[in-house]
This record gives C-alpha cells, sequence and structure tokens, in this order.
C-alpha cells in the first residue's frame, strides 16, 4: 500500500508485530448488522498489491477456480504525473470507479481528493439504496481515516497493520467477515489484506515468500466463498464475488513508479450474468464499482461521472476486433519479443491514407497503428503514455516520437478513415470516440467529415493537449446526403500523438 519509503516503517514494526498482535486488547464481539433487504448480494475483496501475473505459479486453488468460474480481465494503471502507482490512487480508483484525474488522489497523502464529488461505492449505496446491509473491513487506516472505504458502511472493522503488523490483522478480518457472511444477513461487504503488499516490499513480488502470502490470501477467499455457499439461504440468494488489487510491484519489490509490473492491475469476478472463464482485454480498474451497482439492480446516473462499465459488457469498440492480429515488436528494443501488440492493418471498413508519410523510421509507428496500453507504453516509459485510462483494449495511436527513433526522411502524415455510415433522412450525425491528445510544435490533429464520399472538410482540430478524454462531435447532415465517413488526420515532426479509441457514429 505505501510508497518505497514506507519499508523502513513497516520493517521496524514488523519485530514487534507478533506481540503487538498478541497482547491486543481483548477479541472484540463480531458486531451485529442491520438485517439485510437485498437477494442480490456482492462480496469485494482487496488484496494489495497483488501482482495478477504471478498467481499461476501460487498455490491459490480459490482465486484460480474463480477465473474458470467467471470472468478475469488484467490491464495497467496510470502513472505520475495522473497518479503515482500507490495504495491512495489505487483504492480510491477501485471504490469510486473513477481515474484519479476526477477523484484527485494522486499518492498516499491523498491530499486533493474529491470523494464529496466522487463517493466510495458504499457511501455511493447509503444515498441510493439506504436500506442495504453493508460491511466493511480494513487494516490500512488510511481507507477509513482518509474516507476512502468504509464511510456509509453499517458496520466496519477498521485495524492498524503499519502499527501492529498486517499478518494478524488480516486473520482477524477474514474471521469477522466469516463469521458476519454465516451467521448474519449482509447485502454487500468489502474486505482488505494488506499482508500481500508487505511480503511485495520486503522479498519482492519475484519471491517465494510473495507465491506464499497469497496462498495464504487466497485460503482467506476459499472460506469467505465457503461461508457464502453455507447460508441456509444460499439457493434463493444471487452472489457476486469480486478481486481486485490496487497496484502491482517490481520483482524486487516496491512501487509508485511507471514501470508495467507496477502498473499491472486486474478484476475477477464470478456472479450472475457474469461470463465463466473469460479473458476481456477491455475491463480496467475503474469498472469494479459499475458491475457492483449493476449486480445489485441500480442504474448508473450519468451525473456520477463514473468511468467504469460492468465487467460482462463488452466494449463496442471496432478497433478491438484487431486482438487476434496483433504480432510483436519489429523495431522497438524495449518491448520484449512476446508482447504481441501491434498491427497497420485497420478493422474491416476502415482504411488508412499514408500516400503523404515519410519513408523509413520506426516500423511499428509508421503512420496509424492499433496497439494495446502495454505495447504502447513500454516503447518509452515517463512520457505520458501511461495516462491513456480511458482507451481500453485495442486502440488507434498515431506517434510521431516514437516513428522518428530511427533513421527517417520527410513528414509524419497519416489519415485514419471511418466506414461509410448511412445518414439517409437524418438531420445529425452524432461522433462519439475517447481521445489523447499529446501536443508539441507544430503538429496537427484534425477530424474531418466527408458526406457522399465528397471532399472532406475539417470539424475539430486539436492544438493542446488532451489527457484521455471522451470526445462528442456533432454534425449536421446536409439535405440529400445517403452517407458520411470521418477523418482523423495528424501530421508531426518528432513531435507527440495523437490516441482514438472507441469511436462510435450515431444519428438523429
Ligand atoms: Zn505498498
Amino acid at each position: 500500500m505505501s510508497h518505497p519509503s514506507r519499508r523502513t516503517v513497516l520493517t521496524a514494526t514488523a519485530t514487534t508485530a507478533a506481540a503487538l498482535t498478541l497482547g491486543a486488547a481483548p477479541a472484540r464481539a463480531v458486531p451485529t448488522l442491520p438485517g439485510g433487504t437485498s437477494q442480490d448480494k456482492v462480496l469485494v475483496v482487496g488484496m494489495d498489491g497483488l501482482r495478477h501475473d504471478r498467481i499461476a505459479a501460487a498455490n491459490a486453488p480459490h482465486l484460480k477456480a474463480m477465473m474458470s468460474e467467471g470472468t478475469y480481465g488484467t490491464s495497467l494503471l496510470y502513472a505520475n504525473p495522473m497518479a503515482a502507482t500507490s495504495s491512495g490512487p489505487g483504492w480510491s480508483t477501485i471504490s469510486t470507479g473513477v481515474w484519479p484525474d476526477k477523484h484527485g488522489v494522486k499518492d498516499n497523502t491523498f491530499a486533493g481528493k474529491k470523494y464529496g464529488q466522487y463517493p466510495g461505492f458504499l457511501a455511493r449505496l447509503t444515498q441510493v439504496r439506504p436500506a442495504l446491509s453493508t460491511y466493511a473491513a480494513v487494516d490500512w487506516l488510511p481507507l477509513d481515516t482518509q474516507g476512502t472505504i468504509t464511510p456509509g458502511a453499517d458496520a466496519k472493522l477498521v485495524l492498524d497493520g503499519d502499527r501492529d503488523g498486517y499478518t494478524g490483522h488480516d486473520a482477524t478480518i477474514a474471521a469477522e467477515a466469516e463469521a458476519i457472511i454465516k451467521g448474519q444477513n449482509p447485502d454487500v461487504l468489502f474486505v482488505y489484506f494488506g499482508q500481500s503488499d508487505i511480503v511485495g516490499h520486503n522479498q519482492g513480488a519475484g519471491s517465494q515468500a510473495y507465491l506464499d502470502q497469497i496462498a495464504v490470501q487466497d485460503a482467506y477467499l476459499g472460506r469467505l466463498r465457503a461461508a457464502i455457499k453455507a447460508r441456509p439461504s444460499h439457493a434463493t440468494e444471487r452472489w457476486t464475488v469480486i478481486v481486485a488489487t490496487d497496484h502491482g510491484h517490481t520483482d524486487p519489490g516496491g512501487h509508485g513508479g511507471s514501470s508495467v509490473e507496477e502498473r499491472r492491475t486486474f478484476v475477477l469476478a464470478t456472479g450472475p450474468g457474469i461470463a465463466a472463464g473469460a479473458r476481456p482485454i477491455d475491463t480496467r480498474l475503474v469498472d469494479v464499482v459499475p458491475t457492483v451497482l449493476k449486480q445489485l439492480g441500480i442504474p448508473v446516473d450519468p451525473a456520477w461521472g463514473l468511468d467504469g462499465k460492468p465487467i460482462q459488457e463488452r466494449s463496442a469498440d471496432p478497433f478491438d476486433t484487431l486482438q487476434s492480429s496483433l504480432t510483436g515488436r519489429v523495431d522497438e528494443t524495449g518491448i520484449p519479443a512476446g508482447v504481441l501488440g501491434f498491427t497497420h492493418t485497420p478493422p474491416s471498413g476502415w482504411s488508412l491514407i499514408n500516400n503523404a508519410m515519410g519513408t523509413g523510421g520506426v516500423t511499428e509507428w509508421r503512420g496509424w497503428s492499433f496497439a494495446t496500453d502495454e505495447f504502447w507504453s513500454r516503447t518509452q516509459r515517463d512520457q505520458s503514455r501511461e495516462l491513456n485510462v480511458r482507451a481500453r483494449g485495442v486502440f488507434a495511436v498515431a506517434d510521431s516520437d516514437e516513428w522518428s527513433d530511427k533513421s527517417f526522411s520527410g513528414n509524419y502524415d497519416t489519415t485514419l478513415v471511418t466506414p461509410a455510415y448511412d445518414v439517409t433522412g437524418k438531420t445529425t450525425v452524432r461522433l462519439d470516440f475517447t481521445t489523447f491528445y499529446r501536443q508539441e510544435g507544430a503538429q496537427s490533429a484534425q477530424i474531418l467529415v466527408s458526406f457522399n464520399l465528397g471532399a472532406p472538410t475539417a470539424v475539430k482540430s486539436y492544438t493542446s493537449d488532451v489527457i484521455s478524454q471522451p470526445q462528442s462531435v456533432n454534425v449536421p447532415v446536409p439535405a440529400g446526403a445517403s452517407s458520411v465517413s470521418f477523418r482523423f488526420h495528424y501530421t508531426g515532426s518528432n513531435n507527440w500523438y495523437w490516441v482514438i479509441d472507441g469511436v462510435k457514429v450515431t444519428t438523429s
């Protein structure tokens, strides 16, 4: 959960942790929650700093069972300057369902948090469905004191793992949550385990100790799953279980930075309507809250400004259809050979115009490419490519900076053309998409529209940075027009980049 600087503190407290745990106040009575009111029930389990690519090597039968029974979506986080890959931003993103540029938490100081506008999901549930019986158990104290998770919970267990050590407190959390699921009627629970992050810091994510800790927490998860199945009313209930993490870890241990290992996150969910064995490429960490709401039958108010979507809903992004044709690196050196993440072949019906494009350069980025977050952001760290948070799966990118890293001649000039869409009898055509544009020098980025295959005219230009935002362009349909297509035209000369994703054209 911590900045690397907290390692010292954690190591110092570790020696006294056992004594403190043993000598702690008498075991508290399990709190009594108000009676539940919903047959739809949700358990969210947070495991701090859990590198998903280490689960396979661990003795983790319950996580693996959930992967086969449910849907498992891995993705990458932001990095600075949007936010550090730390617990404050990570758990805020999970709990609020929005990215750090909205919830405002950029690091573990929580300075700038906007939980008033973007509350955690238990606080949200209290507003919209106060009759739900809710419970939260955490042992990283800021999740309570900073208001990230516990506000709105009908009952909570808050322990101080930094002071006392996490091992004993995690066990206490597992036992109390198990007792409440077995003996009471909660509707929504959030249960947090922190020791995975401590072992990650102290022994590294590459260590056997880290795998052993995954096994410990997997056993806690197994007890909670068994408690759900043992409920006398289980047959008439519809339970969803979600597991997520707030950030990854380097192999030697530590996080906060921009490496892919630190940015690794996942959302794993089982429950009604959630496909078994699915591995979607379009799941992101903001999807936990919309999944919770969907499973509880609570409609999302657009005024909440949520960034996520339920894990069972696929984005209708034409670029995601390219996943199976993505290939590995050609000229790039920073991308491991096994990472399959780019193609120049557009989706069916789309086309590229590269007749004004220079020659040579880095093959991967010669003109518009279709790429994944991991492939593109591995090209060069800390040039803000990590901030592409609102793209999902495969996106289109024009990157004159990376193209120029190999001998080339001429300018970077590339156009991406959408299919033609029917506008017969319509008055307005609307283009929705997500954009990430970083401006430099004489670079240009222009959207043009063409009706009935006529001459394209500009409808929007970008001249300053747009850091991963949804966009919407409305264009009147001329009388008699029957078809429309859009063009994304980028020019540059060793400048920055332009990302387009989630293109949707609608008419009215
Ligand atoms: Zn940490």
